[in-house]
């Protein structure tokens, strides 16, 4: 197929064809699923279109020409749970009506690629009682289209334009090209997790995976004002926001200072520990916001190794503080994975601006990376812990996105 078919937008497009993933979804947990995912898929659409189910798939009544249906090709392919989505023209089932229809949109495809050269037609029946086969389908409007360009030729296996026509009990579809979606779970807001953001490339990634895996996030930022600037704030608004358009609902960002523990620690704990103190303080501060936001879990931007802070150690003496799970789904990927996704997802040309590092502030040159979680736990018990805490979170600026 040419590359310039797989973003064209045939303009006799009527209805947007959603596949969704099954493999997960046998017995009890279908209707359920099916049901969050058309929920989901109706708010991404707003009222550019209805969502009708379709037979263990959906189809998306458009409601006139959306204003840029190649972006709401992109938004719908990024809703969780979806395998595919393809732009489609919706007709009655009976042979003339689709031999015209497919002839008129194969026109279109043709004249937006002058340069492509070989075709196919490929029909599917899934009502097996239409009066003819696929392959008479194919054969029937394949030697039509033939003679609608000179001396173009048909190519089964890689044809430059392919014309699929689907004959349903109710319908029939005629496409060319489907544009891959991310799969995984709808997101379900009754899962929810504390997503913790820094301003660097991983964590908005390690949010996005719990996101497609159908969790949703309540995102929470430290920051050190005065010492952090306001700059490093919009940056994470900006990246939250990106996440949120992937999101059927409005999420929260919790912006909670971090400077008062910073001063406490500094004033009272071993200088190689403060970096880890601080730490485990954000885990504490995250988890009582958990606990008030119902969520379940905490999910940070952590990877085994990729900086010396981030040891099993480390990771031990943060989930000392912890009674919620911590999901750290980038554990083992390496940093080139992770630029990976981070470009893919839109993240990453925002994650590479600078920004202030809260966990430096009055941090040692030499972090230790093997801290001793007795020790850890002596230093933190002369801290008024619990006062720090509600005081961090009572403090907190929460917008919603
Ligand atoms: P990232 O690219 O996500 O910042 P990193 O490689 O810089 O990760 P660290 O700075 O050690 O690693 O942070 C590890 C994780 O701790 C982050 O992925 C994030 O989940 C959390 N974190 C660090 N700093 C902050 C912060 N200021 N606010 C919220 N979460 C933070
Ligand atoms: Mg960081």
């Amino acid at each position: 197929m040419l590359e310039s078919t797989r973003s064209l937008i045939n303009p006799k497009t009527t209805h947007l064809l959603i596949r969704h993933q099954e493999i997960a979804l046998k017995g009890k947990n279908r209707p359920e699923f099916e049901r969050r995912l058309k929920n989901n898929l109706a708010k991404c659409l707003g009222n550019q279109g209805q969502v009708h189910n379709a037979s263990g798939r959906f189809v998306v009544e458009l409601v006139a020409a959306p204003d840029n249906l190649p972006l709401l090709v992109d938004r719908l392919s990024g809703v969780g749970g979806v395998a595919a989505v393809t732009p489609c023209l919706l007709t009655t089932p009976e042979i003339e009506g689709i031999t015209t229809q497919a002839l008129e949109w194969a026109q279109n495809d043709m004249n937006a690629l002058p340069e492509a050269r070989t075709f196919a037609v490929r029909a599917r029946r899934v009502n097996k009682r239409f009066p003819m086969s696929s392959n008479e389908i194919d054969i029937q409007i394949g030697s039509q289209l033939k003679s609608m360009r000179e001396g173009w030729t048909v190519n089964l296996k890689d044809p430059d334009i392919k014309i699929s026509i689907e004959i349903r009990q109710r319908h029939a579809l005629i496409y060319s090209w489907e544009k891959a979606g991310v799969r995984g779970l709808p997101m379900d807001p009754t899962q929810r997790v504390v997503c913790l953001l820094s301003g660097g490339i991983d964590s908005p990634v390690a949010a996005y995976e719990v996101m497609r895996r159908g969790c949703t996030p309540v995102f929470v930022h430290f920051h050190s004002k005065p010492f952090t600037s306001e700059a490093s704030i919009a940056k994470v608004k900006r990246l939250a926001n990106v996440l949120r358009e992937i999101s059927p609902q409005p999420l929260e960002l919790w912006l909670v200072p971090l400077l008062p523990i910073q001063k406490a620690v500094r004033d009272s704990c071993n200088e190689r520990y403060r970096t880890i103190h601080y730490r485990r303080f954000m885990m504490m501060i995250a988890q009582e916001i958990a606990n008030r936001r119902g969520a379940k879990a905490l999910v940070t931007g952590e990877a085994l190794g990729q900086v010396a802070s981030q040891t099993l150690s480390n990771m031990q003496a943060i989930d000392d503080v912890m009674t919620l799970p911590v999901l750290r789904p980038l554990v083992t990927s390496d940093k080139l994975q992770i630029v990976t996704k981070a470009q893919a997802l839109g993240t990453f040309a925002i994650s590479i601006e600078p920004h202030d590092d809260t966990c430096v502030l009055f941090a040692p040159e030499r972090p230790t990376t093997q801290a001793k979680i007795s020790t850890l736990r002596e230093e933190a018990e002369a801290l008024p812990q619990y006062d720090l805490i509600f005081a961090a979170v009572d403090a907190a600026e929460k917008i919603l996105l």
